[in-house]
């Protein structure tokens, strides 16, 4: 499969078209969407239109943009104006949002193709995409294993080549799980880097979107067309976008990274290992690796699942039968209300928002809320110190491999427990990415997880490009 960068460069010279390189992407869809439940929708006319305008657009000769022509996947929790988007739920059946996110409006203005909405756990609620009202994804690299989640349909997208890039959304690790389970590279942005407006909301202190690719250059291209100040989202930084693909080449000479204890404690030996040798390597192309311990750490799963559901059973609460998708009719508007969220939520979304709005009631909301709020505190404060002593920070992105379907659908805090790598930095606000580095168990990926500061996503790529460069991939 082509890089987006190539695919880029064919089109604006001619050696390929937008079309051409659309309609290949629909030849993958077909062969093989129907094993793998990947793409929820696929947008055949809409994509069609797009790409003719990017190929009418070369022909005469004018600059399309970084991303000219390039198929792109979308996780279906953000809206493209007259497309179904259900986040995988049913209570959004039938709905098609009469405005376009401003993550789709950057990527098409940077001459990217949209081709379709891809799978996810409910309300990306959820770590393998098990918890889908329509069917759980498989992973392209093992039918038998979950390809993570929640933004499983995007990794699996890029994994079984059907695009070069994709669309995530990442609360607490949907991006970076899975694309340490697809062997993919995948970012989780500074807060506030790229625009939420048009993102059904998760955990809106938390949430953030960003790409999926197979290589760190096309991650960074595709970082550097998202990222951008949007008045439409109030929590937008304002600052000029950072340079990215500029920096991609910068290394790591003379920086100092700090391997947590608290990020590989309780991992299996193979990921354990691998994260031992991305030090190496690290250390090999001239940083001064120092292993340090951020105790805090260990308080943020439970901070974040009573935080994240918090602000989820406030989010949700507009999914009423009233305003969006699904209503059940009944006698009067309590019982319809109660029908149609029965009806339309699964269990995952109805445990989350118990466990939120319990959270939040008035005799608990210091126990519980409040508590959490506090650890949120110490974990900001403990990234801070250790930003103070070492530019970047090394750990796992997960504690193991791929998983098998149902391997931990019955107990949720197993399923909780695979995101106890990622969640630190949604709470801190800072950007963190995984990058494949080594394999497991019967040879599937490993993803190894670099985080810095806030808007340090310039060296974290520098630091990826080393760890890709010493795994071979490029
Ligand atoms: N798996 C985590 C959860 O279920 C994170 C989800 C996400 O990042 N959207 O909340």
């Amino acid at each position: 499969m082509k890089s987006a960068l190539q695919i880029a460069a064919d089109v604006r010279s001619g050696a390929s078209s937008a079309n051409d390189e659309l309609e290949r992407t629909f030849s993958v869809i077909a062969e093989r969407n129907e094993e793998l439940n990947v793409f929820l929708h696929v947008d055949f006319e809409g994509a069609r239109r797009v790409a003719r305008d990017v190929d009418e657009r070369v022909a005469r000769g004018e600059d399309v943009g970084p991303l000219a022509g390039v198929p792109i996947a979308i996780k279906d929790n953000m809206c493209q104006v007259g497309i179904p988007t259900t986040c995988s739920s049913k209570i959004l059946e039938g709905w098609r949002p009469p405005y376009d996110a401003t993550v789709i409006q950057r990527i098409v203005a940077a001459g990217a193709v949209p081709v379709g909405k891809t799978n996810l756990d409910e309300f990306a609620m959820g770590s393998s995409t098990e918890n889908s009202a329509f069917g759980p994804t498989r992973n392209p690299l093992d039918p038998s294993r979950v390809p993570g989640g929640s933004s499983g349909g995007s990794a699996a997208a890029v994994a079984a080549d059907m695009t070069s890039i994709s669309l995530g959304s990442d609360t607490g690790g949907s991006i970076r799980q899975p694309a340490a389970l697809c062997g993919l590279v995948g970012v989780k942005p500074t807060y506030g880097l790229v625009s939420r407006y048009g993102l059904v909301a998760f955990a809106s202190s938390l949430d953030q979107i960003g790409p999926f690719a197979r290589t760190v250059t096309d991650s960074a291209l595709l970082l550097e067309v998202l990222a951008g100040h949007d008045p439409k989202d109030s929590t937008s930084l304002p600052e000029p976008s950072p340079s990215l693909l500029a920096h991609l080449n910068d290394g790591v000479a003379g920086q100092k990274i700090g391997l947590v204890r608290e990020l590989v404690e309780g991992a299996d030996d193979s990921v354990v290992t691998a994260v031992r040798s991305a030090a190496d390597a690290l250390r090999e192309a001239g940083a001064e690796i120092v292993e340090l311990s951020l105790p805090e750490l260990a308080l943020t799963l439970s901070a974040y699942y009573l935080i994240a559901p918090a602000e989820a059973s406030s989010n949700l609460a507009r999914f009423d039968g009233v305003r969006y998708g699904l209503r059940v009719n009944a006698v009067d508007v309590t019982t319809m209300m109660e029908a149609t969220r029965t009806a339309g939520f699964g269990a995952e979304v109805k445990r989350r928002i118990m466990l939120g709005t319990y959270a939040l009631s008035a005799g608990y909301y210091d126990a519980y809320y409040g508590q959490a709020l506090k650890v949120r505190t110490l974990t900001i404060n403990a990234f801070a110190r250790a930003y103070e002593q070492v530019n970047l920070l090394l750990g796992a992105t997960t504690p193991g491999v791929a998983f098998k379907f149902g391997a931990k659908t019955e107990d949720p805090m197993a399923m909780y427990l695979n995101d106890v790598f990622t969640i630190p930095t949604n709470l801190a606000g800072d950007p963190a990415l995984s990058v494949p580095f080594g394999t497991g168990e019967e040879g599937l990926p490993i993803g190894v997880q670099l985080l810095g500061p806030g808007r340090s996503e310039a060296q974290l790529f520098a630091a990826a490009r080393v760890l890709e460069i010493a795994d071979g991939r490029s």
